[in-house]
């Protein structure tokens, strides 16, 4: 393969998908349509004006009704996706909005499309959560699609490329993403998007490397340039140097030798070597995740987020809506549990337009248990469909951001009238369920003795419980480098939940990002956790860390731990006790 020696460019993105992958750059025009002409439309044109739109639309649904005909069978899975986009396509944000600009400012309909799209882009904007800035790259695809059919503008077809190629492009939609062949395509890097977009999420279940989010790397590369992806570090090299490919490539034969390792001992159980069995579950957000947590070995699922179904949309989804959709998981999963979170609206996940709330401090505010206690109709639709959905396997329910025993109460009374509705209605349903909460507030920690009374399971969520008890808001970069799970007040804090749950015999799991980090088992298996909930691609590593640890040595070594006064120091002792297993693991490359 040609080097260049003079030029070669290193730049870091969004590590979207793991693995390295060395080829060819191809570029993908996927910006749509930049420039878009305003024109006025008089009175008597106006009904044509709306049909021109409205046929873009149509086109539009076709076009996924047929990409969801061709969609190779690796990503069946995926075809979900596109169906939330045919729904997009009428969604009234897009479509009603676009049908008012054209009538109430008499222009053309690309112009009117164009300023309800940028509306919406920008409402989002404001949202610091990835997760629900990603759907509403979603809604911008969308638009595309039909802006691409009013203006005649050609589309991409990814699916006629017949070399083995990096795909290089401004973004790249679920549309898109399904038409990938394998055999043709090693990888993409691209310059929007991120971990959480539906395109890391299909790069993931295709396992190839992918970074995303590099911003200009449609105006850096050319095509046929040499370029290295490295999707496990984020890291693209353009015009690598013999020296720097010679590296990449043993890198690359070492990633393949791990994940074949990683396939060959993924469905062993999370057992330590001295026989302690943990159960490693898998966090989703989307109900098709369910398959990554099967596909990774997961022992079930430990976090089902159930946000994405309320967002970009102007009614709350109704409660037959939301029983399919458990229903689904559930019966993928059966007989392995599905613990499903209740409504976590507002605070870093909020939809101002859904809500219509204005709170100066949205973390602290009428967030997650707080907000459905205020919502009871809300919060009943949900609780039924999950009783509903109970009757199809293993479930079990928790509430979010806890804060006192009357919250458990009452969320555990509107769980009740849930079911007696259910029942006087002769609807099926199952409320043996086991009912849980999540321990992110220091209050919940401090009460964890009275808690363990009421309910039947705890599940540390650590990404709040750091931002709540160190003061740190998890989404401002400014204080990121205080965010430390190490910290000791963290560390003492999980110990005292841990105990609180061991002395009134209920179990103790763990849910935040904390739990899929290898680096982090010695301490979380000396603590006393029973089932850690992860990312479905952290399975693997976290199991295979866990096999290779003693319980009685790591309840030593948290002794040790619990002693140290900083972050640094616990770290520093993970280093040194932990490291040389550690590193064999964690970064193959
Ligand atoms: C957490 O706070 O650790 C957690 C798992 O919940 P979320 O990240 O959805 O707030
Ligand atoms: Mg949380």
């Amino acid at each position: 393969m040609p080097a260049k020696e003079a030029t070669e460019i290193k730049i870091t993105g969004i590590n979207a998908s793991p693995g390295i992958c060395i080829g060819k750059a191809y570029l993908v025009d996927t910006k749509g349509v930049e420039v878009v002409e305003k024109y006025p439309v008089d009175g008597k044109n106006l009904a044509a004006e709306i049909k021109r739109f409205k046929s873009a639309v149509e086109k539009a649904k076709e076009e996924l009704q047929s990409i969801i005909r061709k969609t190779p069978e690796e990503l069946r899975q995926h075809t979900y996706i596109l169906e939330t986009h045919m729904v997009l396509l009428k969604d009234k944000m897009l479509y009603g909005s676009t049908i008012d600009t054209i009538k109430n400012e008499a222009v053309n309909a690309e112009w009117a499309l164009k300023k309800v799209a940028s509306n919406v882009k920008s409402m989002f904007q404001t949202i610091s959560d990835d997760y629900l800035r990603e759907r509403a790259a979603d809604i911008m695809q969308v638009a595309d699609r039909i802006m691409r059919n009013l203006t005649g503008a050609k589309g991409v077809d990814i699916s006629a490329i017949d070399k083995r190629v990096i795909l290089v492009a401004h973004d790249l939609s679920p549309a898109d993403t399904s038409q990938i062949h394998l055999e043709r395509v090693k990888g993409f890097v691209t310059d929007l998007g991120g971990k959480a977009s539906h395109t890391g999420i299909i790069a993931r279940t295709l396992e190839i490397p992918a970074v995303l989010g590099l911003a200009k790397i449609t105006r850096m590369v050319n095509n046929d340039d040499v370029i290295i992806v490295d999707g496990t570090t984020g890291i693209v090299i353009i015009n690598p140097t013999e020296q720097t490919l010679t590296k990449y490539e043993e890198r690359q034969i070492r990633y393949d030798e791990y994940k074949a390792l990683i396939a060959r001992s993924g469905h062993l159980p999370a057992e330590s070597a001295d026989g302690f069995r943990l159960q490693a579950m898998g966090n989703i957000e989307l109900p098709e995740e369910v398959f990554a947590v099967i596909n990774y070995g997961g022992d079930g699922v430990g976090l089902y987020r159930t946000e994405f179904q309320y967002l970009s949309r102007p009614f709350f989804p109704g409660e037959d809506e939301l029983y399919d959709k458990y229903k689904d998981v559930v019966e993928v999963m059966a007989p392995k549990p599905v613990t499903i979170r209740t409504l976590d609206i507002n605070g870093d996940k909020a939809l101002a337009n859904a809500t219509g709330s204005d709170e100066a401090n949205p973390a602290l505010g009428l967030r997650a248990i707080r907000y459905c206690l205020k919502k009871p109709d809300v919060f009943k639709t949900q609780l039924r469909a999950i009783l509903r959905a109970a009757a199809h396997g293993s479930v079990r329910v928790m509430f979010p951001m806890i804060s006192s025993v009357d919250e458990v109460r009452q969320a555990i009374q509107m769980l009740d009238e849930a079911a007696d509705s259910l029942a006087k209605e002769g609807v099926p349903f199952n409320r043996d369920i086991e009912v849980g909460i999540m321990i992110e507030v220091p209050s919940a920690v401090m009460m964890a003795d009275a808690l363990a009374e009421i309910v039947d399971f705890f599940s540390i969520g650590t990404n709040d419980l750091i931002q709540y008890s160190l003061a740190i808001d998890r989404g401002n970069r400014q204080v990121a480098y205080l965010y430390h799970p190490l910290h000791p007040a963290h560390i003492r804090m999980i110990k005292h939940v841990a105990d609180a749950a061991k002395d009134k015999g209920i179990k103790v799991f763990m849910c935040g990002e904390m739990a899929g980090d290898p680096a982090y088992m010695p301490i979380l298996l000396g603590l006393g956790m029973d089932e850690l909930s992860m990312n479905p691609q952290s399975i693997p590593a976290v199991k295979s860390m866990i096999r290779s640890l003693k319980l009685k040595d790591a309840k030593l070594f948290v002794k040790d731990v619990l002693k140290q006064a900083t972050a640094t120091d616990i770290e520093k002792m993970v280093q040194d006790t932990y490291g040389s297993v550690l590193s064999d693991m964690i970064y193959p490359g």
